[in-house]
């Protein structure tokens, strides 16, 4: 094992996109930075894995989460940062005119990128609606627009009490139509009746109002970006190195313990591992942290995902498959649609499907096709299953979602050369986040950005960065998170050397 040195002026635990974009601000600004990371991957959610089909050299490369993002045209916050960063210049990206498919028991339509477009599309589609899908466009167009110094419009400020259900309710009352816009909903997790309209909004407008990208080579070619640029600044990225404690002295943070390295010294620490774990199996005194815990300990914990990653022999767009990322509604009522999820009854559920070769063209080995589907899921129902019982669910499930692909190319399984199957205890195995939450907290009115648990924690040094803290999850909300945490460690260091100057 090379000899790494034991003093950093930062320690960020975890490689996730917010423990990567913290490190990589923190290293450009000048800080030695040292990142420990316990899989074998940088990038948390935003890596892949490799599979070799048996008895071949064929290997299918996965995205494990990426369908798309958004944000990235010139101008757009996250474009900024990236480029800012020195990330942007090193990626190429594919940018799709259509967002996604929606099709639900009354509707199937091609929903365009463009809101103009996609606001048109409603309006001839349902002409008797088309004033309220205006205002409905025009407050999400207000809510978008930031007020002087960047701060929220009224319009975002008023969203921020309001479900998105509510805010629907106020614009337009045809279900078919709140079904339609409300389609993103899995992307954040939450039913429209306990959505934050204001984190649907932001995450709706990212895509509606600044495009539908893909990364060329997919989330690990971002987060092996990050790499380079903390690696390029004098920082370091090891993997394999599972944090086991942080340390404080005299109330303040100090470094971290490790299992197979020893202790790292450094006076800032921002952990981008699930808040939950940081404060209370990884801070050595949990009682220094009594005014993060409230929070921590009572926000709802987000959804997880069952996701089959599928590898197959033939052009899927010419088998059937010709859409790139589509969501299937069972029904409008959504809120039974949660009471399914809870209890476990993904077949009554919606699902989403994709054909990746669509997202990234030319990634599938020659003449193949990779394809991904899956259902949202309630993780705690995963947890505390024998081994036994867990893969005969693993295996019903992974039948039943190979059953909805077949709707789209009917002989896919003959023509399956790869299948795996992920898990809410999947998620949870490779990330660490508990019930394999992809989402961190739950994007509900009162769980959304503001109410989450502070960057900066109550325990002097002590930093979070990702999905668990401001302002929210999936690969925009969880990098603008670590971007901004960085920046209150520049603050904090800053006063630090003004009071000991
Ligand atoms: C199947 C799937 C599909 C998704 N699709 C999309 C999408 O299309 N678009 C989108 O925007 N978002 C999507 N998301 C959500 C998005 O990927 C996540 O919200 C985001 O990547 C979370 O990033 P993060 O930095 O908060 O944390 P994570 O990705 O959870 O990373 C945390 C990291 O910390 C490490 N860690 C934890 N504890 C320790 C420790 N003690 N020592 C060392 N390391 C530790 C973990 O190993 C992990 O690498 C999807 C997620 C999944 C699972």
């Amino acid at each position: 094992m090379t000899q790494i040195e034991s003093d950093w002026d930062a320690i960020v635990i975890g490689a996730g996109l917010g423990g990567l974009s913290a490190a990589a601000r923190l290293a450009k600004g000048g800080l030695r930075v040292l990142v420990l990371e316990q899989h074998v991957y940088a990038g948390g959610y935003a890596h892949h894995f490799l599979r070799k089909v048996r008895g071949t050299k064929i290997v299918y490369d996965f995205d494990v989460a990426l369908h798309q993002t958004g944000d990235l045209t010139p101008g757009r916050s996250m474009q900024r940062m990236l480029e800012n960063l020195g990330v942007m210049p090193q990626l190429s990206l594919n940018r799709f005119d259509i967002a996604y498919r929606t099709r639900g028991p009354a509707h199937d339509l091609q929903i365009p990128a463009d809101a103009d477009a996609y606001e048109a599309l409603l309006c001839e589609v349902y002409p008797q609606q088309a004033k309220g899908v205006r205002d409905l466009f025009q407050t999400m167009r207000e809510i978008d627009t930031e007020a002087d110094h960047g701060m929220p419009s009224e319009a975002a400020l008023s969203s921020m009490q309001l479900s998105l259900k509510e805010l629907l309710d106020a614009h337009i009352q045809d279900e078919r139509i709140q079904a339609i816009f409300s389609t993103l909903w899995g992307y954040i997790g939450v039913v429209p009746s306990q959505a934050s309209a204001f984190l649907y909004a932001r995450m709706w407008s990212s895509y509606h109002f600044s495009g539908c990208f893909y990364f060329k080579g997919g989330g690990q070619a971002l987060s092996d970006a990050f790499v380079r640029v903390i690696e390029s600044h004098g920082g370091r990225v090891l993997l394999s190195s599972e944090v086991t404690g942080i340390r404080t002295e005299a109330g303040r943070v100090t470094g971290v313990e490790t299992r197979k390295r020893g202790r790292f010294n450094a006076p800032v620490v921002v952990s981008n591992a699930a808040a939950p774990l940081t404060f209370h199996k990884l801070l050595d005194s949990p009682d220094l942290a009594e005014a993060d815990l409230e929070r921590v300990d009572r926000l709802p914990i987000s959804v997880s995902i069952h996701q089959a990653y599928v590898g197959i022999r033939g052009d899927a767009t010419k088998l059937g498959l010709t859409d790139r990322g589509a969501f299937f509604a069972k029904s409008y009522d959504f809120d039974a649609e949660l009471r399914s999820m809870e209890a476990g009854d993904y077949r009554a559920q919606g699902w989403m499907i994709g054909n990746h070769n669509l997202a990234d063209p030319g990634h599938a080995p020659a003449g193949r096709s990779i394809l991904h589907v899956g259902t949202l899921a309630d993780g705690r129902l995963w947890e505390d299953l024998d081994e036994e019982t867990y893969r005969e669910r693993k295996h019903e499930l992974e039948t039943y979602l190979i059953s909805r692909l077949a709707e789209a190319i009917p002989d896919v399984r003959e023509r399956i050369e790869i299948c795996e199957t992920g898990t809410p205890r999947t998620m949870q195995r490779y990330s660490w986040n508990p019930a394999g939450a992809i989402y961190g907290y739950a994007n509900t009115p009162d769980a959304h950005s503001i109410h989450r648990p502070e960057a900066r924690t109550s325990v002097p040094g002590l930093y979070l960065a990702g999905a668990w803290t401001f302002p929210a999850a999936g690969f925009t909300g969880a990098m603008s998170s670590g971007y901004r945490t960085a920046g209150l460690v520049f603050e904090d260091v800053k006063q630090r050397d003004s009071t000991t100057a």
